[in-house]
């Protein structure tokens, strides 16, 4: 699987900017509501760096995209989603297997636990992430072809993304609702699976090409 870089941080700028009210009214509802206001401001910076990007091996991309997150995203989700980038980057070849990517995105997924002290199950980011990591590193195990692999992806995702609903959050600004952050899907789940089904439609049209 291979993909250009312009092409995935078109997507995933994209994907951000018409998403954006999206996130920050999830994040109204449990939250300070400024999730969407945060990456945005994240996604807006990357895409200005695009051309700077676009020369750059993708592990190097990956962390420098990555440190642009943690500087310009804030809140809690910027240094989360910088650790994945930065942890992933570091672990990436060029180019990289899908059994490589896997391994790069277990160790990204490994740095938000840590920074994030969290899990799976506290209605976070990580109720996506977690799920498509563990996807993509079986998939890759068992030689799946990738257009079915990226379908396996998006659904990991999407069902991730749907656990967090009934879930009270124990991480985050949404753990002071208590029982009251019940009953809403976490914007950070959102972003997460918005990015990622972006990535999988990117990469699906590549292959496809
Ligand atoms: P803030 O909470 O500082 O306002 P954002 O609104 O940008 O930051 O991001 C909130 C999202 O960050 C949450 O929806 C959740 O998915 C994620 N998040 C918050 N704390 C953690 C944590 N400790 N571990 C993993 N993800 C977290
Ligand atoms: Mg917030």
């Amino acid at each position: 699987m291979t993909v250009e870089i312009s092409h995935l941080i078109d997507v995933a700028v994209t994907t951000i900017r018409k998403h954006a009210d999206e996130l920050t009214a999830l994040d109204q509802a449990i939250g300070d509501g400024d999730h969407g206001i945060n990456m945005k401001r994240g996604f807006d910076a990357i895409d200005a760096a695009r051309a700077e990007l676009s020369a750059m091996a993708p592990g190097a991309a990956l962390q420098k995209i990555g440190m642009t997150l943690v500087m310009k995203v804030g809140g809690a989700s910027g240094p989360l989603y910088g650790s994945l980038l930065l942890a992933m980057g570091k672990a990436l070849p060029d180019p990289a297997a899908t059994t490589e990517l896997a391994r790069g995105l277990i160790e990204g997924v490994v740095a938000v636990k840590k920074r994030g002290k969290s899990d799976l199950g506290e209605k976070t980011m990580l109720d996506v992430l977690v799920p498509v990591s563990l996807a993509l590193q079986a998939g890759a195990q068992q030689g799946t072809e990738t257009s079915e692999l990226l379908r396996q992806l998006t659904a990991a995702a999407e069902a991730g993304l749907a656990s967090t609903e009934p879930m009270q959050a124990r991480k985050g600004r949404a753990s002071f609702l208590g029982e009251r952050s019940i009953g809403h899907l976490d914007p950070g789940a959102m972003s997460s699976y918005l990015l990622v089904k972006a990535v999988c439609r990117c990469f699906e049209a590549q292959t496809k090409d």
